[in-house]
């Protein structure tokens, strides 16, 4: 759609009521200039809150339920109450009432099954965004904004994967050429639920946890948006994780391939699979401060005239080294390999590193530890027989590793890089226990022992000299 937007606001920007004051501003500001489409994400905070109460009533425990319930409500009633007064403001917190009991059915629903079934969980963890879209369209109606709420799961059409859903991409566009097109060109601004969706058949789906990047991408890619951006709470995309290294400088302009590398191992910034609906036609993105508008942000784009060297550091904290293991001459390693990555893929599990032994048939991968539960069930079932009958080892977890990984274009080539990288490790005397890099050389990652990777991230940034340029 011509001079389209779709901005994406997390939670952080979505997290109290003057972060939704600032948030529409910045709605407001492109609306009176082109037409603006926008996702948000859950209040800060509060699709952990959602997740743990269904927790509290899978485990029987009605007093942590009703307490979490009452936390919900007052955290949205008081925003509500702080935004809005007098008609518009009783009319919110009626819708808010809905949602929310909406919720209280579900989660006491739980409670009384004693198990939590994944279309259910699916259905009561996009409440937070159904809160927080219909708080913030409000406030913005009462400052003559034309904007209105949209729950994703009348748009966003995803396969039947519950908590981890990869979306349909033709079905999409036609639900959102009806539904949201035609508002947009009549000058309206949807505000739509980021996270969730359904099947084609109507079942609420969840994207994956920090899952509203992505629900802004693929919107932007199918309404043919000519720009994204995903308003956060750093100044962009930075050579590493701030919270970890605190001398990380904000990176001007990445490519989709360095942004992608880094989303998908473990910046948070940016969920991994956010740019892949994008690449095809080429949507620039940004990444963007709403605390601090002014600052430009960082500047994803398809090509970049690359710096020699590395670019970024990151790291990932909660994942698991999965291993298989043949115990007898007659399972094929070869088998067993393509069964497993079967298994995986009916999951959609991302696959982090991969590493097998030829004389041993030993095959092993590191997954992201929300996923092993999925996975190791699919596993189980995929290998039933062969573990009964002794003819593969036990699977084997460890879940005591990190991954780190340094990314960057202009990598390539470069002799001596890979060996400086390693000994900066070394030094710090933490244990590397896998090492991958693809063909590509965008990448180099690297499997650690987990109480080691802090160090090894601030050594490897200080090794390629990701900080601030000194002054000359
Ligand atoms: P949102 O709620 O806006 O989606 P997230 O918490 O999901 O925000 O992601 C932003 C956080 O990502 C930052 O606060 C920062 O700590 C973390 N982060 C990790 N790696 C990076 C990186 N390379 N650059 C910037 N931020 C990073
Ligand atoms: N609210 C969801 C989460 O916390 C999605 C998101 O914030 O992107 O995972
Ligand atoms: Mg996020």
């Amino acid at each position: 759609m011509n001079q389209l937007v779709v901005m994406k606001f997390g939670g952080t920007s979505m997290g109290s009521a003057e972060r939704i004051r600032g948030a529409a501003l910045l709605c407001e500001e492109q609306y009176n200039r082109r037409p603006t489409c926008v996702v948000v994400s859950a209040m800060s905070k509060v699709t952990d809150l959602l997740l743990d109460t269904l927790r509290h009533a899978e485990g029987g425990d009605a007093a942590g339920v009703e307490a979490n319930l009452q936390a919900l409500e007052t955290r949205h009633r008081d925003t509500c109450h702080e935004l809005l007064e007098g008609p518009l403001g009783e009319e919110t917190q009626l819708l808010l009432s809905g949602i929310l009991n909406e919720f209280a059915r579900i989660a006491r629903g739980v409670l009384m099954l004693g198990e939590r079934p994944p279309r259910s969980v699916d259905e009561a963890i996009a409440v937070g965004e159904r809160l927080s879209s219909t708080l913030i369209a409000a406030y913005l109606r009462s400052r003559n904004v034309d904007a209105f709420a949209v729950n994703a799961r009348d748009v966003i059409v995803t396969d039947a994967v519950f908590g981890n859903a990869a979306p349909l991409l033709d079905p999409t566009r036609e639900k959102a050429e009806n539904l949201l097109k035609p508002e947009l060109e009549a000058g309206r601004m949807p505000i739509v639920t980021g996270f969730n969706g359904a099947t084609l058949d109507g079942r609420p789906t969840t994207l994956g946890r920090g899952g509203s990047d992505f629900s802004a991408s693929i919107l932007a890619s199918v309404l043919d948006a000519e720009e994204l951006w995903i308003w956060t709470d750093v100044d962009g995309i930075m050579s590493a994780d701030p919270r970890i290294v605190p001398e990380a400088v904000v990176l001007e302009e990445i490519t989709y391939r360095e942004a992608a590398e880094l989303a998908y191992n473990g910046a948070k910034v940016l969920h991994p699979r956010t740019l892949a609906p994008l690449m095809e036609k080429e949507v620039p993105v940004w990444s963007k401060n709403s605390f601090r508008p002014e600052v430009a942000g960082t500047r994803i784009v398809p090509n970049a005239g690359a710096p020699p060297g590395a670019r970024a550091v990151t790291s990932m904290n909660n994942v698991a080294l999965v291993s298989l293991e043949p115990a007898s001459a007659l399972l094929s390693g070869t088998r067993v390999m393509a069964r497993a990555i079967e298994a995986l893929a009916a999951t959609n599990a991302e696959v982090l590193a991969l590493s097998s032994s030829s004389y041993r048939q030993n095959f092993c991968f590191l997954i992201r530890q929300s996923e092993l539960p999925a996975v190791i069930e699919r596993l189980e079932q995929a290998f039933s027989l062969e573990l009964a009958h002794g003819y593969l080892h036990p699977i084997d977890i460890d879940l005591d590793v990190g991954l780190l990984a340094i990314v960057g274009e202009g990598m390539k080539g470069q002799a001596g890089l890979a060996g400086r990288i390693f000994t900066a490790i070394s030094r710090e005397m933490v244990n590397i226990i896998a090492i991958a890099q693809g063909s590509s050389e965008l990448t180099i990652a690297i499997a650690v022992r987990k109480d080691g990777i802090e160090k090894a991230v601030r050594a490897v940034h200080r090794e390629c000299g990701l900080g601030p340029v000194p002054a000359v």
